[in-house]
């Protein structure tokens, strides 16, 4: 199946894909997990895109729409992804139909992630994650602390602060471009008739891995 985490910034989306990923096998493919590698492996690439991230921006889809189409082409994703962080745009969703239906395949399921907006500038705030990039679990410094300050539990390695995490202003810019660019895909897909809307919030007591349990029980 090809599934896709929709949903402002600090909502979760990489926890519930990453969950996803390890109960179904499906590769999660995060666009913005992939910029921060070029960006920190210093490519053509990651200088390009920095140039849009650092400001909260959104990278070019000359660059982000190929860039996921070679992705779905590994060995990994012929049977199902994980798609974390892209569609953005309706234009992008537009894209990654034509992407899949050259496959034979169609979006099965958008999870759209919904956060009371007060709670997610204060989840990106605390966001730490790990920097070895083949491990990237997120925590929260205070709903999800590591064990010990400052190290990841699964792996050893050092937490950092992700950059664009530590500008409010950088934040609150990529929240601005969410509700302009980013929220008509709800009624996008809901039309398509493939959306599951969730709702994760401390308020509630329901986080990330309450949503996970959740779809893996629709899907299984
Ligand atoms: P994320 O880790 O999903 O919050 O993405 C970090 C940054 O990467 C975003 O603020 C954008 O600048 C860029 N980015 C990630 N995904 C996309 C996308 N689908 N289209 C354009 N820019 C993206």
């Amino acid at each position: 199946m090809y599934l896709i985490m929709l949903g402002a910034q600090g909502t979760g989306k990489g926890t519930v894909a990453g969950i996803l990923s390890k109960e179904t096998g499906w590769p999660q493919i995060s666009t913005g997990d992939i910029f921060r590698k070029n960006i920190s492996e210093n490519t053509e690439l990651g200088k390009k895109a920095n140039e849009y991230i650092s400001k909260g921006n959104l990278v070019p889809d000359e660059i982000t729409v190929p860039m996921v189409a070679d992705r779905l082409n590994w060995e990994d994703a012929k049977n199902g992804a994980i798609l974390d962080g892209f569609p953005r745009t309706v234009e992008q969703a537009e894209a990654l139909e034509k992407i899949l239906a050259e496959k034979g395949k169609k979006v099965d399921l958008v999870i759209n992630l919904v956060t009371p907006r007060e709670e997610t500038i204060t989840r990106i705030l605390n966001r730490r994650v790990c920097s070895n990039p083949d491990c990237k679990a997120i925590y929260n410094l205070t709903m999800h602390p590591p064990k010990v300050e400052g190290i990841c539990d699964k792996c050893g390695s050092k937490l950092v602060q992700r950059d664009d995490d530590k500008d409010e202003d950088a934040i609150k810019q990529r929240l601005a471009i969410y509700d302009e660019k980013t929220s008509p895909l709800i009624n996008f897909y809901k039309e398509k008739g493939v959306l599951l809307t969730e709702e994760v919030s401390e308020k509630i007591n329901r986080l990330g891995k309450d949503v996970a349990e959740d779809v893996l029980s629709k899907i299984k």
